[in-house]
């Protein structure tokens, strides 16, 4: 039996392997292994490609989100706006930096922050929105925005999974005060092993997250304020920017399997993703609901199909966040989707006779349960 995984990180790498060890094997002859020419042309690519003036490489996603909201002053007492729709780091951050993080429900056709929501848990500590474009698909950013100018808070698009991700024509990570990108190896452009990056037009902004990467110093030994070691990698850097070339193709590989999903799971009972007229969706993960996903998911892992659940468990609803006080079924949308939500395979290289032998699989199990 074939095993189809979730994503095949081989089959992207094969056809650049011999440049990829090109790239490195220039770093190991340059000597320079941190901060050297490929971070510095890597962030000057990633800042063309996403249109923004400023792009600063850092260790990971994570710390991207968290040196950003930390230059932009979230600190002790404030609260920042996000979805509990995502990946734990979200709202790690804003924990981590002393504020809290206040949850508003998702959008049960995008996933992503339900706008008509956020107004009604602004308050006087209210000092930042963090949006997440969840899944590839960008999130309401114009009502954020008008929300933000009109409460005067800072806005960081969590792009972790949207790299390429359009807008009403705008490439997500302009649209924000700031946006964030991680090079987590199975992201949309991912490297092997950790990195993260920040991008932003704001000069202040940009300059206080370079200082803050390196121990907040200015020049070298000299610090001005508590920082971090979070600088993005040489090696990685080098390897990231031959696959930035490809990223358009590979994020337009994915559209294309997943518009041959959505036509051929139409009559089955599952729901496909929703996909808004105005937004490049580049579909980080292919999302699909079913009444019944846990038989369904093993039904497929006994065919060999790998499947996978993002997030079983929504941030509100995390043992950790429990001294928050958010109630079972205080945000129903998002405690449904994480009961029903979950991803099939989808990678570029995912042949289409796969994805037909994937939708037959789904059907015979429909047609027996
Ligand atoms: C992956 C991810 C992160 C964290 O990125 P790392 O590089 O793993 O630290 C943050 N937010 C979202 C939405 C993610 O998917």
């Amino acid at each position: 039996m074939k095993k189809i995984p979730l994503l095949d990180l081989k089959a992207q790498m094969a056809p650049i392997r011999e440049e990829l060890l090109q790239a490195v094997a220039k770093v190991l002859d340059n000597g320079q292994y941190i901060m050297g020419p490929e971070v510095k042309a890597f962030e000057e690519e990633v800042a063309r490609y996403v249109g923004v003036k400023h792009a600063i490489g850092v260790a990971n996603g994570t710390d991207a989100l968290l040196l950003a909201l930390d230059a932009a002053g979230v600190g002790a007492g404030d609260e920042v706006i996000t979805t509990p729709f995502t990946f734990f780091a979200t709202a790690e951050v804003v924990s981590q930096l002393g504020a809290t993080p206040v949850f508003v429900d998702i959008d049960e056709k995008t996933y992503n922050i339900d706008v008509k929501q956020i107004e009604a848990k602004i308050t006087d500590k209210t000092k930042a929105i963090i949006p997440v474009h969840i899944f590839g698909q960008p999130a309401n950013m114009d009502e954020i925005m008008a929300l933000a100018e009109a409460h005067n808070l800072f806005v960081l698009e969590d792009s972790a999974q949207a790299l390429g991700s359009e807008y009403k024509g705008r490439k997500i990570g302009t649209l924000g005060h700031a946006a964030t990108y991680s090079f987590f190896p199975t992201k949309n452009l991912g490297g092997y092993g950790d990195g993260g990056m920040v991008v932003t037009n704001d000069d202040e902004l940009a300059q206080k997250i370079r200082i803050l990467r390196v121990h907040g110093s200015n020049p070298k030994y000299y610090h001005s304020m508590i920082g971090y070691n979070s600088r993005l990698d040489e090696m990685q850097a080098a390897m990231l920017r031959i696959k930035l070339r490809h990223l358009d193709d590979w994020n337009n590989g994915r559209r294309e399997r997943a518009a041959l999903y959505n036509e051929l799971l139409k009559d089955t009972p599952l729901v496909t993703p929703y996909a808004a007229e105005d937004r490049k969706h580049i579909y980080h993960l292919y999302i699909v609901q079913a009444d019944d996903r846990d038989q369904l998911m093993a039904y497929l892992k006994e065919k060999g199909i790998s499947t996978g659940v993002y997030y079983p468990v929504p941030l509100h609803q995390q043992d950790v966040y429990k001294p928050l006080g958010y109630e079972k079924g205080s945000l129903p949308v998002s405690e449904y989707m994480s009961n029903r939500t979950f991803a099939l395979p989808l990678y570029a290289e995912l042949e289409t006779e796969t994805i037909h032998m994937i939708v037959d699989t789904i059907k015979e199990y429909y047609a027996n349960n």
